[in-house]
């Protein structure tokens, strides 16, 4: 499955937000938007329009994208997937997409960012439910069990990771043992539960036209 290989800083730069897709970089004055907070380009700092609903939407949309790094198809197919199910299109979209075993590799501390993360599964280095799983888009749900697999514990960057993880900022619907290198999904999460600063209805709005 094809990525998105645009450089990571750019794209931040781009939505005007911090998307955090850089690991520790991002947490520090390194950080592009600290230095640079303004669109990439010769047009960057001075180029004035007004924003339209649709500009609005797009831009949402992107953020969202970018922020779980997937291509436009894709991320398409979680739109339709969502409107296959019950409730709320674009909350079902956030919990599919958090519900990816890359995100949940990310979110448990076991990889410093979800390109990481998805590097890390596609090298075989995760098993869900004790089956080495490869595709960092493989849909996880409630009661799975994430490892790390047995020749893969003591690599350093799933350690270093996991020990730069502040304990704090594991979400509630995950648990997550430092020690044994495992984490295990408790519950499918609310979109209270996703910390995400996106506004889904954006989304649904630009592709229900
Ligand atoms: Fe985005 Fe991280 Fe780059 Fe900052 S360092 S611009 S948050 S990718």
């Amino acid at each position: 499955m094809a990525r998105n290989t645009d450089p990571k800083c750019k794209q931040c730069r781009r939505e005007g937000v911090k998307l955090f897709l850089k690991g520790d970089r991002c947490l520090t004055l390194k950080c592009a938007i600290e230095r640079r907070n303004y669109a990439p380009g010769v047009h960057g700092q001075n180029f004035r329009r007004k924003v339209t609903d649709y500009g609005l939407q797009l831009r949402e949309k992107q953020k969202a994208r970018r922020t779980y790094g997937i291509l436009e198809r894709q991320f398409r197919g979680y739109y339709k997937r969502a409107t296959r199910q019950k409730g709320l299109t674009g909350e079902n979209m956030l919990r599919l997409l958090e519900l990816r075993l890359d995100n949940l590799v990310y979110r448990m501390g076991m990889a410093s960012s979800r390109s990481q993360a998805r590097q890390l599964v596609r090298h075989r280095h995760f098993a869900v439910n004790g089956r080495t799983v490869t595709i960092p888009s493989y849909q996880c749900k409630p009661n799975d069990k994430i490892e790390v697999r047995e020749k893969s514990r003591d690599l350093g960057v799933i350690k270093g990771a996991i020990e730069a993880r502040d304990p704090g900022s594991i979400v509630s619907w995950l648990s997550v043992d430092k020690e044994k290198l495992h984490g295990s999904v408790l519950s499918s999460p609310s979109r209270a539960d996703i910390p995400v600063p996106l506004n889904e209805q954006l989304i649904v709005e630009l592709y229900s036209k």
